[in-house]
């Protein structure tokens, strides 16, 4: 008899942890399991901040997917999907190829909003992938050098836009690998602006007051200039134009205000919310009953009106229903309702302080630094047991040269 095919798009949190619920799931011969992924490495998203600012080793960050996968049980392609038909069940990647499939999961992550604001698409910095915060971080090395020659102040003017919890993690890391930067190269870092620039009253919105009031008090200590209920009107990669009229000379904005699902999500011909897929209980797209969709490429609703916010935390749980849906599928079997339980959040703010919430307590300073690693971990655990966790933490003071560069 034909084994069935399973396909899934995107080896994030969602994509990964599902192909390894998967091999642990499937006998042997049962289904043939293929995972596509742009790259042949996996990042953990959750820290990019640090690649932006270069306090983490790339492979600190990066993880090579073979290294990752039960090849008994799963294929890996590396390749870049350019479209999905799900009436043909065909996806297509960028090289022309096309991949049939009898099981689908998208899981192809998040794409960033930017409301149209002119610039900002073209100028500003995102903190999407591993690439585009690479980016980030080459960029700041250049204005730091550029500015020994030229003292434009632009050049060591670093804005971030959005004090949500990702622009809160980027503000923290700038705050603690500046200082390094600027003594490799030579500018004073007393001389640099570090701006956090966000639209609402406060810093981190609908956080607890206690956290927002810990978070504020910290960066101003730390010379962090906090421009709260500012919107960015337009940006051309010099200045930034906020809505008071004033301009803030700055050639590095970083665009954290704000994520959609995948670009390819829209092209898919099923209903779309902000890029992102309303799958139904057991994590399928609506009318397409061997279709999963899970991450920030999808929106699971927690009642009628309120979607659950896209988090690696939802998309690891998703992905543990969803390896228990595909096998239930293949074999005929009854689908699991998926149920979100939420452990709580926290967010760095450099290597030492954190803020946020674990079940009621909200925690702050060293103790909640100390339970984001244990996070951090937690993950590294699920994806590799404890040899990953054991190998990622001796990287702290030994890591190999950086592998993966980025495109300028
Ligand atoms: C700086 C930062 C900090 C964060 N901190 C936290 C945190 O502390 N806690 C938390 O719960 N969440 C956090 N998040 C959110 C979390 O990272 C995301 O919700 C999570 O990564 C979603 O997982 P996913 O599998 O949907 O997508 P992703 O992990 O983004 O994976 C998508 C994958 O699809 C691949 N892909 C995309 N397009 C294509 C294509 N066309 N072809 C082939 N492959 C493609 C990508 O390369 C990637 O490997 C943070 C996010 C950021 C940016």
């Amino acid at each position: 008899m034909k084994k069935p095919k399973v396909v899934i798009l995107g080896a994030g949190y969602g994509g990964l942890i599902t192909s390894k619920k998967l091999a642990k799931l499937l006998n042997a011969g049962e289904a043939e399991v293929t995972l596509i992924n742009k790259h042949d490495y996996h990042y953990i998203t959750t820290q990019l901040h640090k690649t932006g600012v270069g306090t983490a080793s790339d492979d600190r960050i990066t993880l090579n997917i073979a290294d990752l996968i039960d090849h008994h049980k799963i294929d890996f392609k590396k390749g870049k999907i350019a479209s999905v038909d799900l009436n043909a069940r065909l996806v297509r990647l960028e090289s022309g190829e096309d991949v049939q499939y009898d099981y689908l999961l998208i899981s192809l992550g998040f794409g960033v909003q930017t409301f149209g604001i002119p610039g900002i698409k073209e100028h500003a910095f995102e903190i999407r992938s591993f690439r585009s915060t690479k980016k980030i971080f080459h960029h700041i090395q250049k204005q730091l050098v550029a500015y020994k020659e030229d003292q434009d102040p632009s050049r060591i003017n670093f804005a971030v836009a959005g004090a949500g919890f990702t622009g809160i993690e980027m503000i923290g890391e700038l705050i603690e690998g500046l200082p390094a930067l600027c003594e490799a190269t030579g500018v004073p870092y007393e001389k640099t602006r570090i701006i956090s620039v966000e639209a609402s009253p406060t810093l981190l919105p609908g956080f607890e007051k206690e956290a927002i009031d810990y978070s504020t008090e910290l960066l101003k200590q730390e010379g962090v200039e906090i421009l709260t209920s500012t919107k960015i009107k337009e940006y051309n990669g010099v200045q930034i134009r906020i809505d008071n009229g004033e301009d803030i000379p700055t050639r590095t904005l970083i665009w954290s205000c704000g994520v959609k699902g995948n670009d390819l999500i829209d092209k898919m011909g099923v209903p779309t919310i902000q890029s992102r897929i309303i799958v139904d209980k057991d994590l399928r797209v609506p009318g397409f009953k061997n279709v999963f969709c899970i991450g920030d490429s999808s929106m699971f609703m927690k009642d009628e009106k309120t979607p659950y916010p896209p988090t690696a935390q939802i998309a690891i749980q998703q992905a543990l229903t969803c390896g228990d849906n595909i096998v239930s599928a293949i074999r005929g079997q009854q689908l699991k309702s998926f149920e979100y339980h939420h452990k709580g959040s926290v967010a760095s703010i450099g290597d030492r302080a954190a803020v946020g919430k674990i079940g009621k307590l909200t925690i702050k300073g060293a103790f909640a630094a100390l339970m984001k690693q244990v996070i951090e971990m937690r993950y590294l655990f699920t994806l590799g047991g404890p040899a990953l966790v054991f190998k990622q933490f001796f990287k702290r003071w030994h890591s190999t040269p950086t592998k993966v560069y980025a495109k300028h």
